[in-house]
């Protein structure tokens, strides 16, 4: 039992575990060995993980912890398990709930920003941290432009590792890139305007989203891959190099 302080009201109490990532967003994607997804942090000395038990930290009361099951299990089913149109250069969800799929995202940056797990290292939010939380107490989901969510969707095996996510511009405007299998979101954490480029893609209020097809092989994302899997193998090869030595001395 872990008791401490809970990251959203203060107070010390038993705290309990909660996921970043929603664990079923990931389970069951294994691979042909049975092993969990691939999560993957492209940052310098970092290799590849898997996490059999997902990512998950404590920092929260149980009470404050299950505020996100409603939205979490809802990002789920539509993500994951429902079955959007498929168009020419993409999917269309229809029917969906703009409320619960905006604090989805809400809740999972913040979330990424509380947490101590290095996998979330790049995501350090500063003031956005109290607006987030505020939204979440409230059960707001803002205007669509605030801390707009712009989704791709892509069935290419590469696209069911998770990578790290990180802060990144378009445009000056700043974003929070993130990974989720299958998906690639980006979240506008800057208090201006989503730029024309992106509003095709941004979530709304009408009941339809349309999410674009992304292209992993051949993009920054395969050349993510292969730089980690290629320090692996030096780590590999250095590791053996030193066992060797060790048996020999
Ligand atoms: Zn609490």
């Amino acid at each position: 039992m872990s008791i401490g302080i809970c990251k959203f009201c203060g107070s010390k109490t038993k705290l309990v575990k909660s996921h970043i990532i929603p664990k079923a967003m990931y389970w069951e994607l294994n691979d042909s060995q049975n092993r969990p997804s691939k999560l993957l942090s492209p940052f310098d000395g970092e290799f590849e993980k898997r996490y059999p038990y997902g990512f998950y930290d404590y920092f929260l009361c149980d009470e404050h912890e299950k505020q996100f099951n409603d939205w979490d299990t809802y990002a789920c089913t539509l993500l994951r398990d429902s079955q959007p149109k498929v168009m020419n250069n993409g999917w269309v969800f229809d029917e969906v709930d703009y409320t619960k799929i905006k604090l989805f995202f809400i809740s999972m940056l913040w979330r990424a920003h509380i947490a101590s797990n290095d996998f979330f290292e790049k995501i350090r939010l500063g003031p956005h941290e109290n607006r987030l939380k505020n939204l979440i107490t409230q059960e707001n989901p803002s205007n669509p432009d605030d801390y707009a969510v712009v989704l791709w969707r892509s069935e290419e095996i590469l696209a069911n590792a998770i990578i790290a996510p990180y802060r990144e511009r378009y445009e000056g405007i700043s974003f929070i890139r993130f990974y989720l299998p299958k998906y690639m979101a980006l979240i506008k954490v800057d208090q201006r305007p989503l730029s024309p480029l992106f509003q095709k893609n941004a979530l709304k209020k009408s009941y339809k989203w349309f999410v674009t097809r992304k292209k992993y092989e051949g993009e920054s994302e395969e050349k993510i891959m292969k730089n980690i899997a290629n320090k692996n193998l030096i780590k590999k090869d250095r590791n053996y190099f030193e066992n060797t030595k060790n048996c020999r001395s």
